[in-house]
């Protein structure tokens, strides 16, 4: 479904599937080339990126691994607790691995932050983030995203994977929900 069958619940479509579809195809072509020769192992983060990571994953060139990690920091509301905790962990040893993040958005930058750190400390040979969204002014810490998608305004979105209550993440384009939906 498109962000205009639910035009009565957003306020403003800030990127179309199109335009994401671009860009994970801009993107992939990038990781590809830098990490040509090297053993790269992609990680997403549940529940958001799974969209992300299923069309990203597919337009790479090469065969790639795939793992999948679940982390909480929101629970059902809409701003960030700042609080991760994990609710499933990864299935392969990434020591030696050169990882790449597949994130949704980076919002308070909370939840990469705190999963870069782990993620240095299991060994891996390399750690990199590939955020399709990033709210610049929503950062609380810095967190050094190598891919990012596309910078958006500090408003609360949903589609292509983002949730409200665990609504919406089947909508195909990203849009601000609007307020009178969660207030
Ligand atoms: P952060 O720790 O504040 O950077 O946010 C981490 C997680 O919160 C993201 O991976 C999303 O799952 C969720 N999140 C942040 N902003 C939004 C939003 O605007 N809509 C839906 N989920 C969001
Ligand atoms: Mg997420």
């Amino acid at each position: 479904m498109r962000a205009a069958d639910i035009s009565d619940q957003i306020t403003e479509v800030l990127v179309t599937e199109e335009q994401i579809r671009a860009k994970l195809d801009e993107i992939a072509a990038r990781v590809a080339a830098d990490y040509a020769g090297r053993d790269l192992l992609l990680v997403g983060v549940l529940k958001g990126a799974v969209m992300v990571m299923a069309d990203f994953a597919r337009a790479l060139p090469d065969v790639v691994p795939m793992d999948w990690m679940a982390v909480s920091s929101y629970g059902s509301g809409t701003k960030s607790s700042g609080v991760v905790q994990i609710r499933k962990d990864l299935d392969t040893d990434i020591h030696d691995k050169h990882v790449l993040i597949v994130e949704d958005i980076i919002d308070s930058g909370l939840t990469l932050s705190w999963l870069l750190e782990n993620f240095a400390s299991r060994g891996a040979a390399s750690v990199e983030v590939f955020a399709l969204l990033r709210k610049p002014e929503a950062a609380k810490v810095r967190v050094d995203c190598k891919y990012v998608g596309f910078d958006i305004p500090n408003e609360f979105v949903i589609g292509y994977g983002l949730d409200y209550a665990e609504q919406y993440r089947n909508v195909r384009d990203v849009a601000i929900l609007a307020p009178h939906v969660y207030s």
